[in-house]
């Protein structure tokens, strides 16, 4: 156990480890990079390495974990954030008011120093609410930050930061620019833009590259209820992500995809708004799938039909299970159109921070899909 575990962005890991190693870690840490890029796993790394209670100096280095103490053990059951989360929400009842959210912010935390943020998923009467860290969480974590360590280093690892409103993010500003000695913050976010330029600007920021698909194939042999053509296909769609690969259920992404196109195709053929609306109401409370990712499938589907529309030979789409139908639509498909396309995906993806209405955010995208 430790950090050779992890795969993939190896200058990542040194880095944290060297930094470890010198007792010289900063208090914020950013790590960008898409969903399941291991942002989350090496975060949680990093805290078992900060505490652990053998692999510590003087004897070693303290630059990795044991994963076997009973500090790297408790910490390690933040890997399974699902059932924690559940646990949180229980606790605080199943339909709580906005006061209660705040009053009894949902905070993972299996060893007193080491506390997961993750959005708060709500789950009032509004099921579409969107995910997201909330003041509560913000304050909780201020305070904490100032406790005295039971172990060596408080880490706070928040997830999906990009998801805290701007209006909120003064308090969590505060933190940064009087940052306690015995604390790390790590911020998780899959682009840096989408945070507040002041917080970004106290972080040291690390971009996790994606991995080689060939090496996410790789990994995957280890699912043995797939066929070879399936790993092939999962380690496509995971786009550089081994954890998205992982996680992938294969049938169900067909079928999103296929919705999702067949959103396009009927768009593009200026089908009735009737049929459209009924596809971008379904779209809009899709469950499977977090709505960021739904948008995700719209630009990998337009990437393809912008590639197969101009140099269809040779050209491995991001969809290849899709490519008969994508090659059945690109003939249709301009540069204008395309630009248009992305120009109201991106003006939406804008406004979801603003959490204007999914509904008719995407009913826009589907008219500027149409060809004019
Ligand atoms: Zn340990």
């Amino acid at each position: 156990m430790g950090f050779s575990e992890f795969l993939g962005n190896e200058r990542i890991v040194q880095a944290l480890r060297t930094m470890l190693r010198r007792e010289h870690v900063p208090n914020a840490l950013l790590f960008v990079g898409p969903r399941g890029i291991g942002k989350f796993t090496l975060a949680r790394m990093f805290a078992q390495a900060a505490n652990c209670e053998r692999l510590r100096p003087p004897r070693h280095a303290g630059d990795d974990f044991c994963g076997e103490c009973d500090t790297c053990r408790k910490i390690a059951r933040l890997a399974e954030p699902a059932a924690l989360i559940e646990q949180g929400l229980a606790e605080r009842g199943e339909s709580p008011d906005a006061a209660a959210v705040e009053r009894m912010p949902l905070i993972l935390e299996t060893h007193p120093d080491v506390w997961a943020i993750v959005p708060d998923p709500v789950r009032r009467r509004n099921p579409v609410a969107r995910p997201m860290i909330r003041m509560g969480q913000l304050r909780a974590v201020q305070r904490a930050a100032y406790f005295r360590p039971e172990a060596r280093r408080r880490v706070f690892i928040m997830d999906g930061a990009e998801t805290m409103r701007w209006s909120d993010a003064d308090v969590f500003l505060k933190i940064l620019e009087e940052p306690p000695e015995t604390a790390t913050l790590i911020l998780l976010a899959p682009r840096a833009d989408a945070l507040l330029p002041t917080i970004r600007s106290r972080c040291l920021t690390f971009w996790f590259a994606p991995m080689a698909t060939e090496q996410i194939e790789g990994l995957l042999k280890g699912r043995a209820e797939w066929k070879a053509a399936e790993r092939k296909l999962a380690a496509q769609l995971a786009d550089g992500s081994p954890g998205a690969a992982l996680g992938l259920d294969l049938a169900e992404s067909g079928r999103l995809r296929r919705e999702v196109l067949r959103l396009v195709g009927d768009a593009m053929e200026g089908k009735s708004y009737r049929a459209i609306f009924a596809a971008t109401t379904r779209l809009a409370k899709e469950e499977s799938e977090s709505f960021e990712n739904v948008l995700g499938l719209f630009y990998s589907l337009l990437a393809d039909l912008l590639v197969l529309s101009h140099n269809p030979k040779n050209y491995a789409p991001r969809n290849p299970d899709l490519r008969r139908e994508l090659e059945g639509l690109a003939g249709k498909v301009t540069d204008t159109w395309v630009s248009r396309a992305t120009d109201s995906l991106d003006r939406l993806e804008g406004r979801l921070r603003r959490n204007v209405g999914r509904q008719l955010g995407l009913d826009a995208v589907a008219e500027s899909l149409r060809v004019r």
